[in-house]
């Protein structure tokens, strides 16, 4: 029988992310398919009100490596304490959320512990006592349900595949445990973190809604281009609604020839097969033609609707649910006048 261990990085508040959290769902869905056993295992600055939040989640014990040495992300003590973790409970399966900062020492963990490792599962079962992983390969376009004998097994859970988990918050019993650092382990600091404003953040993963522009906001419409008009109207509705950004490949590539852009574009906001795989419930095309290496990364987005002015476009072959026929610029004009009630 497997003994299954979770494992979480704590905030710098103190608390746990969201992420981290539905690697927790992941958890006690496995845990309770195998009828197995589990422990929680937190590091960070200090772990104690973390491991409070979590208190009724059901684990059998709750270990935690504390410190000012672990309280930024760096891969040296990082790497030290999940490895320290891991061996003091005996773990033989080891989840963990796929953010950056797992993402980047769960490979060397496992390596560390003679296991394996596998990464961005969006699932994860227990059948007849054996773990069952899915991932999807090729940019989404294959799933595969990987099964392994070699343990320790380190299993990173993508954001957005499991519900966060429902905790109870009381007083944890937090067995400490210490990790010898090598002298190199924390030669990195960082020295600040520099991100935009909030309102700047055009890229919102938990947001509802996708909006997508698509080419045809930079084309000449009646003779004129109005990329400027495109630029007031997409950050209107970013602002009123809150919602994320994604772009077309062409929209995001014309940058690359000189032609009219939408300057807080940029390759980041691509979906499609070279692009993003975004996990939003509802997702909205302007200006864009669905053609199918794009609409491949609408994927996961089960409500689509878009607004075209060409009839016969991707979207109208089965790829939305809703294709208003109609220019773009004087539907999110008008979507923008009844959001903000003027
Ligand atoms: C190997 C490969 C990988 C690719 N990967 C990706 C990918 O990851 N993502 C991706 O997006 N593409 C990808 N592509 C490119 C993809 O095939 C399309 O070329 C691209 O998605 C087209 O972008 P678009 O719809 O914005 O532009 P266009 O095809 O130029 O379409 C513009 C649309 O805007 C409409 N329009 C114009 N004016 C208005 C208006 N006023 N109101 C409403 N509608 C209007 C037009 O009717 C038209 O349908 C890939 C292609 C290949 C070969």
């Amino acid at each position: 029988m497997d003994k299954i261990l979770y494992i979480a990085a704590v905030e710098q508040d103190g608390a746990l992310s969201k992420t981290s959290l539905e690697a927790l769902g992941a958890t006690t869905k496995l845990a309770g398919e195998l009828g197995a056993d589990f422990d929680v295992a937190l590091f960070g600055k200090d772990v104690q009100a973390a491991a409070d939040s979590l208190a009724g989640c059901g684990a059998q014990a709750v270990l935690g490596v504390s410190g000012e040495e672990f309280a930024q992300a760096r891969y040296g003590t990082d790497a030290a304490a999940m490895q320290a973790l891991v061996v003091e409970s005996g773990a033989t399966v080891v989840l963990a959320c796929a953010d950056s900062r797992i993402s980047r020492v769960a490979a060397g963990v496992a390596q560390r512990l003679g296991g394996r490792v596998d990464t961005f599962l969006t699932d994860i079962s227990g059948e007849n006592g054996q773990v069952n992983a899915t991932r999807w390969f090729y940019r989404q376009r294959m799933k595969g349900v990987l099964t392994r004998t070699e343990r320790p097994w380190v299993l990173t859970i993508a954001p957005g595949s499991f519900e966060a988990a429902a905790t109870q918050p009381g007083q944890a019993d937090v067995k400490t445990v210490a990790v010898e650092l090598p002298g190199d382990a924390v030669k990195t600091t960082v020295k600040c973190i520099q991100s935009p404003d909030a309102d700047q953040q055009t890229i919102r993963p938990d947001a509802e809604l996708l909006l997508v522009a698509g080419a045809g906001w930079t084309k000449k419409q009646d003779g004129a281009v109005r990329s400027g008009d495109a630029e007031t109207l997409i950050l209107s509705f970013l602002n009123n609604t809150k919602c994320s950004l994604g772009s077309s490949k062409s929209l995001v590539d014309i940058s690359g020839e000189g032609e009219a852009v939408l300057s807080f574009m940029s390759h980041l906001h691509q979906v499609g097969q070279t692009g993003a795989t975004p996990r939003h419930k509802k997702g909205l095309a302007t200006c864009c033609h669905g053609e199918e290496p794009h609409v491949v990364g609408w994927r996961f987005i089960t409500e689509r609707r878009a607004v075209n002015t060409d009839a016969n476009c991707g979207w109208a072959q089965g790829k939305a649910d809703v294709l208003y026929v109609a220019d773009a610029f004087a539907v999110m004009n008008k979507v923008n006048e009844l959001l903000s009630g003027e």
